[in-house]
C-alpha cells in the first residue's frame, strides 16, 4: 500500500504498478472489490451498487497502510521469468584498512557506474560503517563494508561489461567470500531467492530514508555518506544503508496511475539507513535518534522525497515528502471514505487531523 520496490522494479515496476484488483472492507462496514474501472459495494443490508469511481483504487496504491479500508486481497498480475534466466552477483569490498578509507574511491565510483546500468540491473548497495568494538552494545571491532549485490534480468551476455567493471575496480579491496564477485546464473528467481531471508532480532532501531534521484550521485553523496558513517563510527554505532535500486520500469507508469510520489516514481534508489541497539539501552533512544539527525537530514536533502515504507519517525515535511503534490487528492479520498479517522497511524494521510494516536498503536 505504500509503493513496493525489489530487485525486480525496474523491470517489471513497483508492487503497486502490479495490482489488478482490491477487495477491502471500508470505515462504514461496507465490502469492495475495486478495479481499475469502478467500484462495487456491498453494504450492511446486502445492497449492491456499482459505480465508477477508481479514487479508492487509487489511493490504496501508494497512499498507506492504516488510512484508507482494511484490504483483504490484492490481485497481482505476474510475470514469466525471462528464457535466459537470472544472474545473480554480489560483490563487497572492504570500507577501510588500518591506513586509508577506501570509501571516497567506492563511492565516487558508484556515483558513475549506477546512472549507467540497464533497466535489467536491479538491486541493492549496501553499505556498513567500519566498528569500533563495543561490548555495550554487542559489536565486535570491523573494517566496514560497501556492497553491490544485483539481480539482473536475462543472461549473462549483456551483465557481463557492468559486472567485469566491478571486479576490475581494486581487487585488493574486495572480500573473499566463497562465490562472490563472479556472476551466478539461475533459471528461476525463486532458485536463488528462497535461500535469502530477513535476518531477526534488531532490538531497538532507528530507520531513516532518502528517495535519491540521478542528480542525487556526486561529490556531495560521497561526502554525506562517508561523514555520516565516520560520525557513526566515532560514537561507537554500526549503521547499514541499503540502497535498493529504483528508476527504469519505474519511472515508465504515468505520474498519476497510482498514488505514489514522485521521488519514488522518478527516483534511481531508496536509501534507508538503520541503527539497532539492545533494548535494555532504551535510556540511550533520544540521544542516539538526534546523534543521527544531521546525516538523516542531509540525505533527505540530496534527495526527492521519503520512501513511505522505510521512513524515520522524525518527519517534518512528511506530506511533501511521501506524496508530493497528491497529498490533497489523497486527503479528499480520505474523507470521503473514512470522515470520521477510525484509521490512523502516524503521518499517514489525515493522521494530524485525527485525535492523538495513542503509542501504543502507532503502526
Ligand atoms: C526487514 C525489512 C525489509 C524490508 N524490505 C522491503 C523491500 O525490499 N521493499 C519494500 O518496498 N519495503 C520493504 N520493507 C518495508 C515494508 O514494505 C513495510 O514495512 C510494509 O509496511 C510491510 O507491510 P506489512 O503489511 O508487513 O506491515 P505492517 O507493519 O503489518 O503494516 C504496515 C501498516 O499498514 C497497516 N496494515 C496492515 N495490513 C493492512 C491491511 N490489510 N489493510 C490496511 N492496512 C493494513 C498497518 O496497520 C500498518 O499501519 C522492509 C521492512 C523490513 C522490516
Amino acid at each position: 500500500m505504500g509503493g513496493g520496490h525489489s530487485p525486480l522494479s525496474r523491470k517489471l515496476g513497483l508492487a503497486v504498478d502490479n495490482v489488478l484488483e482490491i477487495d477491502a472492507v471500508t470505515a462504514n462496514g461496507d465490502i469492495v472489490h475495486l478495479t481499475p474501472s469502478g467500484t462495487t459495494s456491498v453494504n450492511a443490508d446486502g445492497v449492491v451498487s456499482l459505480t465508477a469511481d477508481t479514487d479508492l483504487f487509487w489511493a490504496l496504491r501508494g497512499g498507506g497502510g492504516s488510512t484508507f479500508a482494511v484490504v483483504t486481497r490484492f490481485k497481482y498480475k505476474v510475470h514469466e521469468p525471462p528464457s535466459d534466466g537470472f544472474v545473480q552477483f554480489t560483490c563487497a569490498m572492504y570500507y577501510a584498512n588500518e591506513t586509508h578509507v577506501h570509501a571516497y574511491d567506492i563511492y565516487n565510483a558508484l556515483n558513475d557506474f549506477l546512472v549507467t546500468l540497464p533497466p535489467e540491473f536491479g538491486g541493492y548497495v549496501i553499505s556498513t560503517a567500519p566498528a569500533q568494538a563495543n561490548p555495550t552494545y554487542n559489536t565486535s571491532a570491523s573494517p566496514g563494508m560497501i556492497m553491490v549485490a544485483f539481480e539482473i534480468w536475462g543472461g549473462l551476455e549483456k551483465a557481463k561489461p557492468y559486472l567485469q567493471k566491478v571486479m576490475d575496480f581494486h581487487p585488493e579491496w574486495h572480500i573473499k567470500w566463497p562465490g562472490t564477485c563472479q556472476p551466478n546464473v539461475y533459471k528461476k528467481w525463486w532458485d536463488y531467492r528462497q535461500n535469502i531471508h530477513d535476518r531477526g532480532g534488531f532490538g531497538r532501531t532507528y530507520l531513516w530514508d532518502s528517495l535519491l534521484q540521478v542528480d542525487s550521485f556526486n561529490d556531495n553523496f560521497t561526502r554525506v555518506m562517508t561523514e555520516g558513517m565516520g560520525t557513526a563510527y566515532l560514537n561507537k554505532l554500526v549503521p547499514t544503508c541499503t540502497g535498493t535500486l529504483i528508476g527504469g520500469k519505474v519511472t515508465e507508469f504515468p505520474a498519476d496511475s497510482s498514488s505514489v510520489g514522485p521521488g519514488l516514481r522518478n527516483g534511481l534508489m531508496a536509501l534507508s539507513c538503520g541503527v539497532s541497539w539492545p533494548n535494555s539501552l532504551s535510556y540511550l533512544d533520544n540521544i542516539i535518534i538526534s546523534l543521527l539527525q544531521k546525516w538523516n537530514q542531509e540525505l533527505v536533502k540530496l534527495g526527492q522525497g521519503v520512501y513511505y515504507n522505510e521512513p524515520s519517525s522524525v518527519l517534518a515535511n512528511w506530506k511533501v515528502d511521501y506524496w508530493g503534490d497528491k497529498y490533497p487528492r489523497l486527503l479528499a479520498i480520505k474523507k470521503k471514505w473514512d470522515p470520521n479517522n477510525r484509521f490512523t497511524c502516524l503521518h499517514c494521510v489525515g493522521s494530524d487531523e485525527a485525535e492523538k494516536v495513542p503509542e501504543s498503536i502507532i503502526g
